[in-house]
């Protein structure tokens, strides 16, 4: 149990006009009472109660700031402990202040992540939900919000929880077999194993193919756009973003360095690199460019191919078309506002028709049929429907492999007839591994290293 109480602002330094600090810890009514002047008595007050009042330095009698004080008892709050949260009207010097009184007055600054971090260790919330809490104050556009908010309501520890029963029930079963082989229970066949690891390895494997789209709903989609100078890159971009970060002008190969832009293209982050034209040069500063431009597109998640309508294809694009076809490639054919030129068997030819959008960059046409393409592409169209639990987490993704691994060699040990208490030792590893996504097993240095990588105050 923690024995002191801790203390930090928990809103957004130096944004908004009210800020909170929140104080939790077995004393943190006892604490804030004597620097509060109001007509309530904290000590006395029920819990879920909101008090008017000022903040008071009991030394010196001053008046730090007018503000509206919370009082939350534990078990029923976010840390499970007694919880004061004081919203102070005066900004972040007043908020600044009252905090610095609280420190004074015996009260802990709580480290990063603390508040958290004894919500978990009270109980109150899993390990996969307090990590979940974590990208939600990091979460990048709405999507991943969603995905964070589903998991900090539990959606993944519902998903774990049901094959981490699935496997203990296997493991007392094969326990029974092992220590009472006179009795008369069924008795744990390879078969049975095999069908049983089956089961959940279905399962695991279903989470993790989710993790792809975890990753790029949190990080974003590397989107590279590649074509021949003056295609209309950088008009695309700037189509994209909405504004004119690229700069967009009618000499070949003036876009020298990458540009990037973070767009969202219906709740879908992309991180937008406008690059060189790629083509043969011999113009030094321009080489830089086209160089760095091929590093981005064997990086690229997504390529976006930029093609001129309005002239005949180019032997360099001949060359794209086939170098990109097996990747996540769409041919954006531009300038549709002028007559068309280019003859379109070479692209349909190695491009389905879902992988070729036509816009018209300067009019801004043809954007919402790249962003559905865009869509399609990544989440075969069903990325609207946001009730699939994503897997997001690194660290859930590295324990889904492992319980993985462990049951991919239980089954293997039960079809080469190793004897049944060895492959125990699999599926237990197994079993671990699921426990420690949702911290039923986790040591303290873990934990130091999750809650450390919050923001304060929360
Ligand atoms: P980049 O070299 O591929 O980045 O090409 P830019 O975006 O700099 O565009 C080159 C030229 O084509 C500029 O003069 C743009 O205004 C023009 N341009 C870009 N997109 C379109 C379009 O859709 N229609 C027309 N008519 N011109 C365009
Ligand atoms: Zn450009």
């Amino acid at each position: 149990m923690n024995e002191d109480t801790i203390a930090a602002v928990a809103t957004a330094l130096g944004e908004g006009s009210i800020a909170v600090v929140r104080v939790s810890g077995p004393d943190a009514i006892e604490r804030v009472a004597p620097l509060f002047k109001s007509k309530a008595d904290l000590r006395t007050a029920p819990t879920h109660t909101v008090h008017y009042g000022w903040m008071v330095d009991p030394s010196g009698g001053e008046v730090l700031d007018e503000v509206l004080v919370t009082v939350m008892k534990g078990p029923r709050s976010f840390t499970a402990e007694n919880v004061v949260e004081i919203s102070a009207h005066g900004g972040i010097v007043a908020v600044q202040s009252v905090l610095e009184l609280l420190l004074r007055s015996g009260v802990r600054m709580a480290e990063p992540g603390e508040f958290t971090k004894r919500a978990f260790l009270n109980g109150r919330i899993d390990l996969a939900q307090a990590e979940a809490v974590i990208d939600l104050i990091r979460s990048k556009s709405n999507k991943a919000f969603q995905v964070a908010r589903k998991q900090a309501e539990g959606a993944l520890s519902k998903e774990i929880t049901p094959l981490k029963s699935q496997l203990i029930e296997l493991l007392a079963h094969v326990e029974v077999n092992i220590d009472y082989p006179e009795h008369d229970v069924a008795e744990v066949t390879a078969g049975v194993i095999r069908d049983a690891c089956s089961q959940v390895l279905a399962q695991v494997e279903r989470l993790l193919r989710t993790a792809n789209e975890g990753k790029i709903l949190r990080e974003g989609i590397v989107t590279a756009i590649v074509g021949r100078p003056n295609a209309g890159k950088s008009s695309l971009l700037n189509a994209l973003a909405r504004e004119n970060k690229a700069i967009v002008t009618d000499i070949p190969g003036t876009t020298r360095d990458i540009v990037e832009e973070s767009v969202t293209l219906s709740g879908i982050p992309l991180r937008l690199l406008d690059t060189a034209g790629i083509r043969e040069t011999s113009d030094v500063v321009e080489r830089i460019g086209v160089e760095r431009s091929r590093g981005a597109l064997s990086d690229a998640d997504l390529i976006l191919l930029v093609l001129n309508r309005h002239e005949p294809l180019h032997e360099d694009e001949r060359q794209l078309l086939e170098e990109l076809q097996d990747r996540s490639t769409i041919v954006v054919l531009n300038k549709t506002d002028l007559e068309g030129r280019l003859e379109l068997d070479e692209v349909t030819r190695r491009y389905s028709a879902d992988r070729i959008v036509s816009i018209s960059a300067r009019e801004g046409t043809g954007i919402d049929e790249l962003e559905k393409a865009v869509s399609k592409l990544f989440f075969g169209g069903a990325i609207e429907s946001a009730d699939l639990t994503y897997v997001s987490n690194v660290r859930h993704i590295s324990l889904l492999h492992q319980s993985k691994r462990s049951l991919e060699d239980a089954i293997t040990a039960a079809s080469d007839g190793i004897p049944v208490d060895l492959i125990q030792i699999d599926i237990a590893a197994a079993w671990e591994a699921l426990g420690e996504i949702v911290g039923d097993s986790v040591g303290e240095s873990l934990l130091d290293q999750i809650f450390s990588k919050f923001c304060l105050g929360k």
